[in-house]
């Protein structure tokens, strides 16, 4: 045992045992303090002399008060691993974080007969990411549902776009870049010491290539360091990791291991024609199904699971995203834009009714009524709220819509078009506002805080539905609660 102490710029003390073997990192060398509670990331001497002590001290300390301090600052402490100390003596760089929560590592389970992939490693993204890493190597209690991994995005997206607010630009944005647990839905976000701030914007970094931007693509591949990254290049990577997310292929690519020319080397991504594997004008882009690869459907098919499966909000984002997005960084859709469309589309899950299905739910269609992942039909009628906003005597459809079967719970965000779930909303505002249960063969909503809940049909008189009352839902039935600043027309459908 070799214990080394060393104090940060402020003068907290730190031990560590240098005779353990450490963690490598991006330029880093990482060993775990002596009470295990945090990491020490030692900067490599090529490291160093691209590092400005200055922006590092500004993203250790100012920003990170500038974040934490602010109203809803707490929220971020779960998404981000924020250094909180700086070690800059006798010529050693080094920047101190907390380890990263337990349901960050797979569990090291000893039945696993594939423990040297996975157990005990690092939840980074390429494991579920990939169609191959997930059939192949993550154990099936770590799979998640797709509420899980919609809540990743959700997550994600809500860390980017914290940066953004404050003109942080992510070094890199990709696989590398966070760490994800599809169970619970959550992510932290890492590798904050290389992030680019308004003063000291980077040039020299090494970035992913599948996840940036053609035009930042070209200037990789060219060597040409003279533009910095920017909010428009955070922006396809974020639409990329997204896509690549939840539906386990590269948008532009689909996975490299099925993509004949590709043969996994990065270097053939097309900077010059990126085309979106999706897009209906040029089908060749579209993946061809190999013989033996079956087993990785229906996620490498674009044909058979295109983005349209995950509903209308994000289908059009992606189109956006690497259609018009690829050419016109402009078209991108910003963190909000995700955040907006996976809100809305977490409405529109619906449990699957196959035990063997590998997402446990799926966005429900109107029209096919069945799960695109496992085929499993819904038989039964379906209730759902269709969300519309009163402007005189008309109802303005919102275009959203809530599902019942798989959103048990009716929240604040349902009844106010004002108030959004978002890091600002106060404890009393997350707290449900009611449920739906299905009692002697009849849907019904609960009430539970929701003190001027009122519902009407047609032209009859609204009825108030009291606190612990319920009521029984019925095609056009509208629910609204009039004490809100902007209260939804909740009407209510039954597909059968
Ligand atoms: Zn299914």
């Amino acid at each position: 045992m070799t214990i080394e102490r060393m104090e940060d710029v402020h003068g907290e003390e730190f031990k560590f045992d240098k005779s353990n073997i450490p963690m490598r990192g991006h330029g880093t060398t990482v060993y775990l303090t002596t009470d295990k509670q945090h990491a020490v990331s030692f900067f490599s001497e090529e490291m160093k002399k691209n590092i400005n002590v200055t922006r590092l001290k500004n993203i250790v300390f100012a920003y990170r008060d500038k974040i934490f301090k602010a109203p809803g600052g707490d929220f971020f402490k779960q998404i981000f691993s924020w250094p909180e100390f700086l070690i800059n003596e006798n010529n050693v760089l080094a920047t101190v974080s907390p380890v990263y929560p337990s349901c960050f590592f797979f569990e090291d389970d000893p039945s696993n007969m594939r423990k040297s992939v996975c157990s005990g490693a690092l939840k980074e993204p390429h494991w579920f990411a990939s169609a191959v890493n997930f059939k192949n190597y993550v154990p099936l209690k770590e799979r998640g549902t797709l509420l899980g991994y919609l809540n990743v995005c959700l997550n994600l997206s809500r860390g980017v776009k914290k940066l953004h607010q404050f003109d942080l630009i992510p070094g890199d944005l990709s696989f590398g870049s966070f760490l994800m647990d599809p169970s619970n839905g959550s992510v932290i976000i890492r590798k904050i010491a290389h992030l680019a701030t308004k003063e000291f914007p980077l040039y020299h970094i090494q970035e992913d290539p599948e996840f940036a931007a053609p035009e930042r693509l070209k200037s990789l591949q060219a060597d040409d360091s003279s533009t910095p990254r920017t909010k428009e290049h955070d922006r396809h990577s974020l639409s990329t990791l997204i896509y690549h997310v939840l539906l386990r292929r590269h948008p532009l690519l689909g996975s490299p291991v099925f993509y004949p020319e590709a043969d996994g080397n990065r270097s053939v991504l097309p900077a010059d024609k990126p085309l979106f594997i999706e897009n209906p004008d040029h089908p060749y882009k579209r993946l061809v199904l190999s013989p033996g690869n079956e087993k990785y459907m229906p996620w490498i098919d674009a044909r058979d699971l295109p983005s349209s499966v995950l509903g209308p909000h994000l289908g059009a984002l992606f189109f956006r995203a690497f259609t018009d997005g690829l050419v016109d960084p402009s078209q991108r859709p910003e963190p909000g834009d995700w955040i907006d469309a996976l809100v809305k589309t977490r409405d529109m899950l619906h449990p699957c009714s196959n035990p063997e299905c590998p997402t446990g739910s799926f966005v429900f269609n109107l029209e096919t009524r069945a799960c695109p992942y496992c085929g499993a039909r819904v038989e039964d009628p379906v209730p759902y709220l269709e969300f519309h906003t009163m402007s005189g005597d008309k109802y303005i459809d919102e275009s959203r819509s809530l599902f019942i079967p798989g959103n048990l719970s009716l929240y604040p965000w349902h009844l106010d078009k004002n108030t959004v779930p978002n890091e600002f909303l106060p404890p009393e505002k997350t707290k449900a506002a009611g449920y739906f249960s299905f009692h002697n063969g009849k849907w019904c909503f609960v009430n539970q805080t929701v003190s001027d809940l009122c519902y009407y049909k047609g032209k009859s008189k609204p009825r108030s539905v009291p606190i612990n009352q319920m009521a029984e839902l019925e095609e056009d039935l509208v629910f609204f609660s009039p004490a809100q600043p902007v209260p939804y027309r909740l009407i209510v459908r039954i597909s059968s």
